[in-house]
């Protein structure tokens, strides 16, 4: 029976503008494709029928294994198919990659390897860091002169340019909440762009959530009193630590408090609950609001994202993108879970903070 690598048509493969390699149960190499032994600077011939690991090894000294760029199915999921980012380094060069992998069958469908594409994301990473340099630039030039349009609007409005008339007072004031507006699109703007470009420095500390959460509800206690809806906070004892920046845990928590008060019926409740579960702390702010139609719940996670329920207070559409960014900063997850009409719960999980070594 011929094996799974005698079926590749080499000419094939090495037309391929990703690296291929396929590699045989035991993930030694059975073959690489002219593309593979580019990007990795290998001779093909000799890693023929050695093992694909010490091969990744041989070339990649300073990299933690952990960023090998090889996945490795546990033997009982070797049927899966797989996709992720990598990163590889052999301390002059460094590539981002992506490998997706699957596995190598036999005419019978039994498990003879596993097959591994992948595709330099080098070039995309530079348009995405070039772009991210382009909207921090333009947004900062913009900030200046927007804040001294409002700063002269302020002065007008309280009177430094002498009496103004009834129409043009209503005029300067839209003109004020504009200004204001388009102040925070651009803070959030830099923000957003700051974080997705690696650019943000998080001052990371062993810190309790209930910290940030209560920082939370303090500055947005008088916002909420205008529509009568109450703030609370629910946590134990004794919560567990997150290594966490406790500024950006705030800019988090207020960025879904506030969301909750905006979506609210006056009158109405928004909850922060902390609790601990499996390694993770869980911080969940819930309200009774309008609620977000199901096929929204993912969408609104995006960048100028708005779901179906009524636009209020004049919202970016960028709160939710900014605060995801954050938690995957910070190596946690985010969701919402909601049904209209009902309200909605915005939960984010943090690892617990690994135990510091006994002196
Ligand atoms: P915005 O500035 O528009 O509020 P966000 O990114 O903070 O932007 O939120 C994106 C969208 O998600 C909002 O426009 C709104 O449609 C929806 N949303 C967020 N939080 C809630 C909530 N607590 N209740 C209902 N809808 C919400």
């Amino acid at each position: 029976m011929k094996s799974a690598i005698d079926l590749l048509p080499t000419m094939v493969l090495d037309s391929l503008t990703s690296g291929i390699l396929a590699v045989d149960s035991e993930f030694h190499v059975l073959h690489m494709n002219a593309k593979l032994a580019q990007l990795f600077g290998l001779d093909r011939e000799r890693w023929i029928g050695r093992p694909a690991e010490e091969m990744f090894g041989s070339v990649e000294t300073q990299v933690p294994a952990r960023r090998l760029p090889l996945y490795r199915s546990r033997p009982k999921d070797n049927t899966r198919t797989h996709s992720r980012e990598v990163e590889w380094s052999d301390g002059q060069r460094t590539l981002h990659l992506r490998e997706d992998s699957g596995p190598l069958r036999d005419e019978s469908g039994n498990f003879v390897g596993r097959l591994y594409a992948y595709h330099d994301l080098s070039w995309e990473k530079t348009i995405d860091q070039m772009k991210s340099e382009f909207i921090s630039i333009a947004s900062h030039e913009l900030r200046t002169p927007m804040t001294s349009i409002k700063g002269s609007v302020d002065l007008i409005l309280g009177g430094a340019a002498g009496e103004i008339s009834a129409d043009a007072l209503e005029l300067l004031e839209v003109a004020h909440s504009s200004c204001d507006r388009m102040i925070r699109l651009i803070n959030d703007i830099l923000d957003l762009s700051k974080i997705e470009a690696g650019q943000i420095r998080l001052k990371l500390a062993p810190i309790e959530l209930t910290d940030p959460a209560e920082l939370s509800i303090r500055s947005l206690k008088s916002l909420a009193a205008k529509d009568r809806i109450t703030l609370s906070l629910e946590s134990p004892q004794q919560l567990p630590l997150v290594h966490a920046d406790k500024d950006r845990m705030e800019q988090v928590m207020s960025n879904l408090v506030f969301n909750a008060i905006k979506y609210s019926p006056p009158g109405g409740e928004v909850k922060i609950g902390l609790s601990a579960e499996n390694g993770w702390v869980r911080c969940t702010i819930s309200d009774q609001g309008c609620g977000i139609p199901e096929e929204d719940l993912h969408r609104i996670f995006g960048r100028f994202q708005q779901a179906g329920s009524p636009q209020r207070g004049g919202g970016t559409g960028l709160g939710l993108a900014i605060s995801h960014a954050l938690v995957t900063e910070h190596k946690g997850k985010i969701w919402a879970e909601s049904r209209v009409g009902e309200g909605s719960r915005f939960i984010f999980c943090l690892p617990v903070a690994p135990a510091l070594p006994a002196a």
